[in-house]
């Protein structure tokens, strides 16, 4: 048994989440907000009991000592040392990681280099891991990649038709995100439906506050609709996927606004929020189209078409589907954005949805028994994955 931390450095936060290893045991879980401001947020979660204290952490040092400290505290460790292993989820590992490896100076070193293709995150996980190994030293630290569960896709998948020095010396190329949900998806969409089957063939939909599609066969990413960074692919809460890249030219000539202000934009105030005018939640896009809102109701449909269209490409991609699942804040939650997207492929794949299924909680089967697809609902956990790869690590395996 040994206790391993799931940790998800952010610029300005650290999410955490404690285990028991191998029994995936949650032991407790929390969150450090408003690094760097006077008033920073440290919340943790533990038997039942909420805490959540405003205090200054200026820096995500002072924040994992929060973390830490906290652990003592309320009794959940008896010293630092019980800690055995920190891993790190790493949103970009480009071509050099094709999986989790220890976090070590060649891994430091790799994912600075790769900072350009992930400034927002990348410099945080960076500070985060020095954080916790200045607090740890003796835990085992390791890298868990966004990326490295794509890196399975073949050149036809993943090379832009762009001049070919670029892919090669900027290594601009797709990469996709979201790959430790997918992977984790696979595995218990494999363990809980597809026991029987080989090769089975899964079109994943991770749709939430970010959204990607993957489509996997035999437990390995054949596509994945994110691309050289999380912009690409579905139109999301605030970022806008796949366009026409002249859309980029032409906005620029017309507001004469620099392609940074735009590249933020297109970020940050597109998709859900930027055509609904009104709001980047789901939540929010649902009832306004329940009471008419026109701009609402667009927004959905043009996220249920982008969806479908692309689980179309990927049933064609894998030659047929053996399931295709839903999950993350939209998928899990919202029968009404699953319906919309079904409701666009059924005819042509032969989809029966099961109504009252679709509007229940949890994970389920919310296909019809006579669907020509299984379609189901699991709730994600890329930590879990993560605290997985940890006690592998522990164990020499990893
Ligand atoms: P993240 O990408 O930050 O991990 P999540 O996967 O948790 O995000 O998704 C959060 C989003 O899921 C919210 O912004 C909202 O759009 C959507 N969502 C969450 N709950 C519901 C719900 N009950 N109905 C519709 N949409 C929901």
């Amino acid at each position: 048994m040994a206790k391993c931390i799931a940790v998800n450095c952010g610029s300005s936060s650290i999410k955490y989440k404690l285990y028991e290893m191998p029994e995936e045991k949650v032991i407790c879980s929390g969150q450090v907000e408003r690094i760097g401001h006077e008033d920073g947020i440290f919340s943790i979660k533990f038997n039942g009991q909420a805490r959540k204290e405003i205090l200054p952490i200026m820096d995500h040092a002072v924040g994992v000592e929060l973390i830490l400290k906290a652990l003592v505290e309320m009794n959940i460790i008896a010293s630092f040392d019980e800690i055995k292993a920190v891993g790190h989820r790493v949103v970009q590992g480009g071509k050099y990681f094709s999986k989790s490896v220890i976090f070590d100076d060649y891994c430091e070193e790799k994912v600075a280099e790769l900072i350009p293709l992930d400034p927002l995150h990348a410099p945080a996980h960076l500070t985060g891991f020095h954080a916790f190994k200045k607090a740890l030293p003796n835990a085992v630290a390791i890298a868990v990649f966004d990326t490295a569960f794509h890196q399975t896709m073949e050149a036809e998948d993943y090379v832009f038709p762009i001049p070919y020095e670029y892919t090669e010396k900027y290594a601009c190329r797709r990469y996709g995100a979201h790959g430790t949900s997918h992977n984790y998806l696979a595995i218990k969409a494999k363990e809980d439906y597809l026991k029987d089957v080989d090769d089975e063939r899964i079109i994943s939909c991770h749709i939430g506050s970010g959204s990607s599609l993957a489509a996997i066969r035999g437990g390995k990413c054949v596509a994945t609709t994110m691309g050289l960074t999380p912009l690409g692919g579905v139109m999301m809460g605030t970022r806008t996927g796949d366009m026409d890249p002249s859309v980029m030219d032409y906005l620029s000539t017309c507001t004469g606004k620099d392609v940074h202000v735009l590249y933020d934009e297109f970020n940050k105030k597109s998709g859900f929020l930027g055509v609904s005018g009104k709001s980047n939640d789901t939540r929010d896009i649902e009832s306004g189209a329940a009471e008419g809102d026109e701009r609402c109701i667009l927004a959905a449909n043009l996220f249920a078409r982008r969806v479908a269209d692309f689980i179309g490409s990927y049933f064609v991609r894998l030659g047929g589907a053996d399931l295709i699942l839903f999950s993350a804040g939209i998928g899990e939650n919202s029968g009404w954005f699953r319906k919309l997207i079904i409701d666009r492929i059924s005819d042509a794949l032969g989809i029966v949805l099961d109504e009252e299924a679709n509007n229940s909680r949890g994970e389920k089967v919310i296909s019809a028994p006579n669907s020509k697809i299984k379609v189901v609902v699991i709730p994600t956990d890329e930590e879990v994955m993560i605290a997985r790869d940890c006690y592998k690590a522990l164990e020499g395996t990893l």
